[in-house]
């Protein structure tokens, strides 16, 4: 792969869906990247270390963002979150696009510094069914869950800056539209308009 790939910010609310949607999409294509955070929440049971997180203590992501080493981080119901920011840099040097699964609030650091980022927000049919979603997950406390359903509402509010809107109903359905997403993004005529210059340079000589 020779171009570059591009920055994919996938965000929604706790319990929609978001890594469900996008492994969907990545078994379907190899030029897609997932890049782990570094958190300093503690590991839900069954989630691995440098898989789903890089679960960090609060000195070492200190030191992280002091060493200016993350593109973006927030913190979100009591614990922090960030991006490396080599990883991404790398991977999509080498072509790959690369996914990121982040809160609003990075999310909108991503867009200021990155405008050309594709931004999708996940939403589910409901804000009923992710009360349930996020219950029947049984990985947080009555009290988190309000908090978590407390951001969201918030998210709504202030996801005006994204270009798309995917509601998680049928998982299938999901991850096909943020395919297709990917794909068109790459077909953007500000990413492809040298194929203009080009095709006419190369009849006229
Ligand atoms: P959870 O604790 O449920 O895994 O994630 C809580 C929220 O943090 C989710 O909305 C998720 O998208 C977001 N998040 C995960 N990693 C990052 C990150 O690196 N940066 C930011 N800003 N948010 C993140």
């Amino acid at each position: 792969m020779s171009k570059k790939g591009k920055l994919i910010v996938v965000s929604g609310p706790s319990g929609v869906g978001k890594s469900s949607l996008i492994a969907k999409a990545m078994e379907k294509r190899n030029d897609f990247c997932f890049s782990v955070s570094v958190t300093t929440r503690e590991a839900r049971p069954g989630e691995k270390d440098g898989e789903d997180y890089f679960f960090i203590s609060r000195e070492q992501f200190a030191r992280m963002v002091e060493a200016g080493e993350l593109l973006e981080h927030a913190s979100y119901v009591g614990n922090d979150y960030g991006t490396p920011r080599a990883y991404v840099e790398q991977k999509r040097e080498d072509g790959f696009n690369v996914v990121l699964d982040i809160e609003v609030q990075g999310a909108g650091q991503v867009h200021e510094m990155m405008p050309e980022a594709v931004m999708i927000f996940v939403v589910p049919p409901s804000l009923e069914e992710l009360e349930q979603r996020l219950t029947l997950r049984g990985t947080e406390t009555p009290e988190k869950i309000r908090g978590r359903l407390q951001r969201a509402k918030e998210e709504y509010q202030q996801a005006v800056f994204y270009q798309y809107i995917i509601v998680n109903d049928d998982l299938a359905v999901a991850a096909d539209e943020f395919s297709a997403i990917v794909t068109a993004s790459h077909c953007l005529y500000e990413d492809r308009k040298n194929y203009l210059t080009e095709s006419q340079e190369r009849y006229e000589s």
